[in-house]
């Protein structure tokens, strides 16, 4: 599949890997919008957050449990977390993942 976090997933594709399990591999975003910007992305292939299932829960809450991980590793206690869901929303890559942002003052509503 011609999937760049697919890629990214199964190491085909170099990224600065911050964690892994058999379900959830995060990675720092390449274009960060902030002093930390972490994708917090499942392994499996799937195109929208509009689109999980009843059988995602599990691993959609591990995608925050690995968030907040990753957060206290880096010692960030304030910081946001966002799914873009959609070309009006601003999602550029058709993988769900989930930014942790942080590390700077932000501003609400997000642009
Ligand atoms: P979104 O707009 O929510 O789809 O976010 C996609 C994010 O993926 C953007 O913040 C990009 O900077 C990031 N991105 C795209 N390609 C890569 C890559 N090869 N490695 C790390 N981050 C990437």
């Amino acid at each position: 599949m011609d999937c760049i976090f697919c890629k990214i997933a199964a190491r085909e594709i170099d990224s600065e890997l911050l964690y892994e399990d058999e379900a959830v591999v995060a990675f720092r975003d390449i274009n960060p919008v902030a002093p930390t910007h972490v994708l917090i992305v499942p392994r499996e292939h799937i195109e929208r957050i509009s689109d999980i299932q009843p059988r995602h829960a599990e691993m959609v809450g591990r995608l925050h449990l690995v968030a907040g991980e990753i957060a206290a590793r880096t010692g960030l206690s304030d910081y946001r977390l966002v799914f873009n869901c959609g070309p009006e929303a601003g999602q550029a890559v058709y993988h769900i993942h989930l930014h942790l942002i942080g590390g700077r003052k932000m501003t609400w509503p997000p642009g």
